[in-house]
């Protein structure tokens, strides 16, 4: 990127947000210019999309969403695995039996009860943010390998970035906004591993096996199917955690990776739900119609008690990677003379996206 090049709009960082942006207002009727840059590299190696696909007629017992309450025009393509792990539909059926309600669908609108996650993949191949870029037109460049350093101001306007400047510099307080950083919000999750019954399942035949797993991995490269494209995971999730975090700068150098604290299990209320969520688990892994198929405990507490419930959970909790919160948009910057006046004004966006 040359300094001499000017944009409507740049966008910086190709994730999720950033491609969708990036790609909507590059379709804006009055076609402005758009660049995005991504600090990381192409991301189009085929190999990146082993994953499963649609395939609820077979299982419409244990997932079965409604048509309407769901879009199909997104560019992003989502769907349940194709090919189950052997035990999936009889670890559901003992959790059912175990008093957990059956829920086929937890994005209808009623997210209670014991759902199938939906993947982020389509036809046998796992979707990624490069699909949000499929649509989009020629007035939009991407970069990749284009870390941004600096945003370049104009007294509190910004209007340029610095990228791949090999430049290193202390960071002059342009706008102080304290709240940029603070409000960290994150689930957390803890595994509880156990060995189950080899008779009810086919994993240990195929994880110990190079032979199986290359044999399997040429069956997905030919028609996106095999043993690849399956899943199972057990875990405890706090979903709704009262603790709140905050990310900071470690230094002056803008390459440095930001420090995250979640300061997880900080807040009373998180510890004890993640004791009620261990009791709870417990209820129905020791229900007949669970444990009769589990031969061991592999990871766990080391008792029951309060004490070392909180303590398996502190010792082996990790994020679940959902990390929200820290970029606060306070209305005072969004007055009527902004950013949709100029969309609607300039770039023909539709009045009614307004709101
Ligand atoms: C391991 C893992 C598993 C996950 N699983 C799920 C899941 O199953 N379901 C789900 O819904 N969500 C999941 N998430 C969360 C989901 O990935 C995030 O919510 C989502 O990616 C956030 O999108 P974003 O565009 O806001 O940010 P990001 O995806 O983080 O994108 C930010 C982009 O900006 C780039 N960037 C950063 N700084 C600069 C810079 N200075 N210059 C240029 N580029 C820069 C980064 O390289 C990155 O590509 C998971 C996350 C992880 C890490």
């Amino acid at each position: 990127m040359s300094s001499e090049q000017t944009y409507d709009f740049i966008v910086v960082g190709g994730g999720p947000a950033g491609c969708t942006l990036a790609s909507r207002l590059a379709q804006l009727a009055g076609k402005p210019s758009v660049l995005l840059l991504e600090a990381g590299g192409r991301n189009d190696d085929r190999s990146l999309r082993v994953d499963g696909t649609i395939h609820v007629v077979e299982y419409n017992k244990y997932a079965c969403p409604a048509a309407g309450d769901h879009g199909t025009k997104g560019v992003l393509g989502i769907g349940y695995a194709k090919e189950w792990e052997q035990d999936l539909p009889l670890v559901l059926d003992a959790l059912e039996q175990a008093g957990f309600p059956r829920n086929n669908d937890h994005n209808s609108g009623n997210p209670i009860g014991m759902a199938l996650s939906i993947n982020s993949a389509r036809e046998g191949l796992r979707t990624t943010v490069t699909d949000l870029l499929a649509a989009a037109p020629a007035n939009l460049v991407t970069i990749t390998e284009s870390p941004v350093q600096r945003v370049i101001m104009e007294g509190k306007k910004a209007v340029g970035v610095e990228s791949n400047g090999n430049q290193l510099f202390n960071i002059p307080v342009v706008h102080d906004l304290p709240a940029v950083g603070q409000g960290l919000r994150d689930h957390l999750f803890v595994p509880v591993a156990v060995t189950r019954n080899p008779e009810t399942n086919d994993r240990n035949s195929f994880f110990k096996h190079q032979a199986a797993m290359a044999s399997a991995m040429k069956q997905w490269e030919t028609d996106n199917t095999g043993q690849w494209a399956r899943y199972l995971s057990l875990a405890m999730m706090l979903m709704n955690e009262q603790s709140v975090g905050e990310v900071r700068l470690q230094s002056s150098n803008p390459d440095d990776p930001l420090l995250f604290d979640p300061k997880f299990l900080e807040h009373s209320f998180d510890r004890r739900a993640c004791i009620e969520i261990y009791k709870h688990l417990m209820e129905v892994m020791n229900h007949p119609s669970f444990a009769k198929d589990t031969v061991s405990t592999i990871q766990g507490p080391s008792s029951e008690s309060d004490e070392d419930i909180l303590e398996f959970w502190r010792n082996n909790l990790s994020s679940t990677w959902h990390m929200t919160g820290t970029a606060k948009m306070a209305t005072a910057y969004v007055t009527s003379a902004t950013a949709a006046d100029v969309l609607i004004r300039d770039y023909g966006l539709d009045e009614k996206a307004r709101v």
